[in-house]
């Protein structure tokens, strides 16, 4: 009786199995795209602006991946940029998220300077990063959204540029005015600006009343380019002369 018990059970339960999985490989991709939709017309119905700007230090706290170990190079660092340990073996490694916050903080300030209402969006854990990062933003619904990043590739990988959503002609210009705007920086070359198309996470569920720009503002994979980057000098003169150009562009509209 209980042989035979486990064995319907065991038949009962792979049946469940197999369809969860045809249910979830069918499913999920139109269930997502409806819960993004849904979200985005109730986020613009619902809520009010609450600051012109806000500016995202990209990634999160600790993130792996978005990391470069410097365990068998001499680098020099100012004391804002940790070289951080995290006794797993691996060593030393200066993060992205260091190096955005950097950036971001310095371009809040600017900002502020100019008298515009400017926010800052940090994220200390996985459960704030991309397209939950976009999906905070919306609710303060501020007229630009300007992700800061810093890239990841070749040891000898070099320049800054800017992504822009494809579909929205604000999004391209803004993003060519502030490439403009740091390109006599004399540190890191500018590359030409690019097309979003679909894998910037909180570039996708943006609200179309706001206007989304991601900027890359250099390769820290790249070490000599990576002391650039962090550098007083390089972060004053990125975060001065974007303020100057955003503050530009926020009393145009
Ligand atoms: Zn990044």
């Amino acid at each position: 009786m209980l042989s035979l018990f486990l064995r319907y059970a065991k038949k009962a339960l792979l049946v469940l199995l197999i369809g969860t999985m045809i249910a979830g490989s069918i499913m999920s991709p139109a269930n997502k795209s409806e819960l993004e939709t849904m979200y985005t017309s109730y986020a613009v119905e619902n809520y009010e602006r609450q600051c012109e700007i806000i500016v995202r230090a990209g990634e999160y706290e600790g993130k792996a991946g978005k990391r470069i170990y410097v365990n068998n190079c001499t680098v020099n660092l100012p004391d804002d940029i940790p070289v951080r340990n995290d006794g797993d073996g691996k060593g030393f490694y200066v993060s992205e998220w260091d190096i955005n916050v950097k950036e971001s903080k310095a371009l809040i300030e600017k900002l502020q300077a100019n008298g515009i209402n400017a926010k800052l969006q940090i994220a200390h854990s996985k459960s704030e990063d991309l397209n939950a990062a976009g999906r905070i933003a919306n609710k303060s619904n501020p007229k630009l959204y300007i992700s800061i990043h810093h890239n990841y590739h070749e040891s000898n990988s070099t320049g800054y540029f800017s992504m822009y959503n494809p579909d929205n002609e604000q999004s391209e210009q803004i993003a060519i005015r502030l490439s403009n705007a740091i390109e006599n920086n004399s540190q890191v070359p500018r590359r030409n600006c690019r097309p979003n198309t679909g894998y910037i996470g909180e570039m996708n569920v943006i609200n179309d009343s706001t206007v989304p720009v991601l900027l890359e503002l250099g390769f820290f994979s790249n070490i000599e380019e990576l002391e650039q980057i962090c550098s007083d000098s390089y972060v004053d003169y990125v975060s001065s002369n974007l303020a100057k150009e955003i503050t530009l562009i926020l009393n145009e509209n």
